[in-house]
């Protein structure tokens, strides 16, 4: 299946923090052990209480739109025949007070609002870069 913003678009380059969020094919979110916040993007601290003890737990994959914006302006060459597009700012189930961005798909660009609820699902590519192929989050609502 192509990938919602086109097989040309730029794909994440895999570190310690993102590996996890692009290889799982499920919403990973990073947890600290003592204190229990939750927190993305993922870092080498715990924002809270600065403790290293953290991990990373699979959510359910479902979430809120907090925040959406919708995209007239190809900000690359490849988007040029993509806009509109939205990109939301979704409160992910299962992690208090953590939010991830996302596209929200399989509904017209300028009907996604606050409060509409999306389940997340994958486009799989093979990692331009070699090793286990990439698994690019989506939304689409549930
Ligand atoms: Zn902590």
């Amino acid at each position: 299946m192509p990938r919602l913003l086109g097989d040309d678009f730029l794909l994440p380059t895999l570190g310690p923090h993102t590996k996890t969020y692009f290889t799982a094919g499920s919403i990973q979110i990073q947890f600290c052990k003592d204190c229990g916040h939750a927190q993305h993007p993922p870092d080498d601290l715990c924002y809270a209480c600065r403790s290293r003890n953290l991990e990373y737990r699979t959510m359910p994959g479902t979430g809120r739109v907090e925040s959406v914006c919708l995209v007239h302006h190809p900000v690359h060459p490849a988007l040029k025949t993509k806009v509109p597009y939205p990109i939301a700012v979704i409160s992910v189930d299962g992690a208090p007070g953590c939010h991830v961005l996302g596209n929200v798909t399989g509904c017209a660009p300028e009907s996604v609002v606050i409060g509409d609820r999306v389940r997340a699902y994958f486009d799989e590519v093979p990692n331009p870069h070699g090793g286990e192929p990439l698994k690019i989050p989506n939304w689409a609502r549930a």
